[in-house]
């Protein structure tokens, strides 16, 4: 086993990763900005070591950085978490380059599936169903046109490179794609370096469900079921929940299966995610995160698996720790995440926190990396806690995280707990009848 990994992010993931190794009896190197020298991370962590000033591309976006400050410290391991660099395949070549271990798949499984055309067709070869669409980028107008037409209106032109639910252009009507493909090129090199962009049917009604797997690179690939997180804004996710409430136990058998056999087929190591939108009875891939995902808890909460510490011990060169048949998938699990950015106009809201109060009690879990007195830099992600609750079934589950957001203090600055309490609210998602265009809906009639 390790003796001593750096983690290489902030915030509430920097202390999950921080947790499983405490518990593992690893040692532990925080990195931090500038602006985060008094970050929960940093003061838990048994050593830390600042990488440079608030801006991500110069901190925890610079792989030299991050390099010399597990050469310093002595660590064996870097953990990535989420965003950042964790599905950047030449840092994860570097790492280990440099003799460390990237706690996460190899390089080349990652650059696999970072770009979304390869996936795409590596998960078509693989048996797996895809959206219909082309196979390869579009690069002229009359290519667009031609398949626009072969697979119907509305289509979706999507980025390459793109990722975070950005680089996605609906297009309705013929007349609308010439300008919407030029469009949608510039709006690509110029956020992604990549104008290269591919063209999808786009679907009027789906549920985004993921399923989990973990594999050891040794032959073992097992999958932790599903999770839907069909509540989003702006194509990211907002609420995830595990089971969805559409899947039954016979099709989470079958795509599960299918799904892990195909990872098995690639030698797969660490954990990954295949996501698909699922409409009228059918999947259809999108793509597959080659990281610990934000939404991990919730399979942790219905399986009793612990994915980071698993995570962290394949890195180490073992075995998967169980087989599919010891798997088990035990009540309902939701989780909310909670955003500094005011409840209506999504703007983020960063500054300080005078009173925290997390919510507790049985099938309780906060991942949080806030404490009162802190203060939220502006210079990241808005996310400051994920509320994760389980129970016997998603009723229940509902009255837990309802009571749960009731309890929640964050004084100081706006979140998005008012938001969850009225998502919660509505029949609709009391009924698990949503898909993903349903939050936007909400939003624009919430007043
Ligand atoms: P990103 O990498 O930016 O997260 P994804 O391909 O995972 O992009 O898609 C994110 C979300 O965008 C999906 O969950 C879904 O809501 C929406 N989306 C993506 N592809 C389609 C499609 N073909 N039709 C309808 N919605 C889509």
């Amino acid at each position: 086993m390790f003796q001593k990994v750096l983690i290489a992010n902030r915030g509430e993931v920097a202390l999950r990763i921080l947790r499983a190794c405490r518990e593992m009896g690893i040692a532990t190197v925080a990195v931090h900005s500038t602006a985060d020298a008094s970050a929960m991370h940093v003061r838990l962590a048994d050593e830390s070591v600042c990488i440079g000033p608030p801006k991500a591309s110069e901190s925890y976006l610079n792989p030299v950085a991050i390099l010399a400050a597990a050469e310093i410290t002595g660590a064996d391991a870097i953990h990535p978490g989420y965003g950042f660099l964790s599905e950047n395949a030449d840092f994860a070549q570097m790492v280990e380059e440099h003799g460390f271990t990237f706690i996460g798949p190899s390089p080349e499984h990652i650059r696999l599936m970072g770009d979304k055309i390869v996936a795409k067709a590596t998960a078509k070869e693989l048996g797996i169903p895809t959206v219909p669409g082309s196979d390869g980028p579009v690069s002229n107008e009359a290519q667009a046109i031609e398949l626009a037409h072969a697979i119907g209106f509305p289509v979706l032109i999507k980025a390459v490179a793109g990722g975070g639910g950005r680089g996605m252009t609906v297009v309705r009507a013929p007349e609308q794609l010439a300008e919407s493909m030029r469009m949608a090129r510039t709006e690509a090199q110029a956020g992604f370096g990549d104008d290269r962009v591919y063209v999808e049917k786009f679907l009027e009604r789906p549920r985004h469900i993921e399923i989990q797997i973990v594999g050891d690179g040794k032959g073992n690939v097992v999958h932790l079921g599903e999770r839907d997180c069909s509540l989003q804004r702006r194509h990211q996710k907002l609420v995830e929940e595990a089971p969805s409430p559409v899947i039954d136990a016979a099709t989470r058998e079958r795509m599960g299966s299918l799904v892990a056999n195909a990872l098995k087929k690639l030698g797969y190591r660490s954990l990954g995610t295949v996501e698909f939108l699922y409409e009228d009875g059918q999947f259809y891939f999108i793509e597959m995160n080659t990281r610990l995902q934000v939404e991990h808890p919730v399979t942790e909460l219905v399986t009793g698996i612990d994915l980071v510490r698993e995570q962290i011990a394949i890195a180490a060169g073992n075995r998967l720790s169980f087989a599919q048949k010891d798997v088990r998938f035990q009540g309902h699990a939701i989780e909310v995440r909670i955003n500094a950015e005011d409840p209506r106009t999504l703007m983020p809201s960063p500054g300080k926190v005078t009173t925290y109060h997390a919510p507790g009690g049985p099938g309780v879990r906060m991942d949080s990396a806030l404490y009162a007195g802190y203060t939220v830099p502006p210079f990241y992600d808005s996310l400051i806690a994920k509320l994760i609750v389980h129970d016997v079934d998603r009723a229940a589950c509902i009255r837990r995280l309802e009571r749960c957001l009731d309890e929640v203090v964050i004084d100081g600055i706006p979140s998005s707990v008012p938001l969850h309490q009225a998502i919660f609210a509505t029949d609709d998602v009391r009924s698990g009848e949503f898909d993903t265009g349903w939050l936007g809906r909400f939003l624009a009639g919430w007043s």
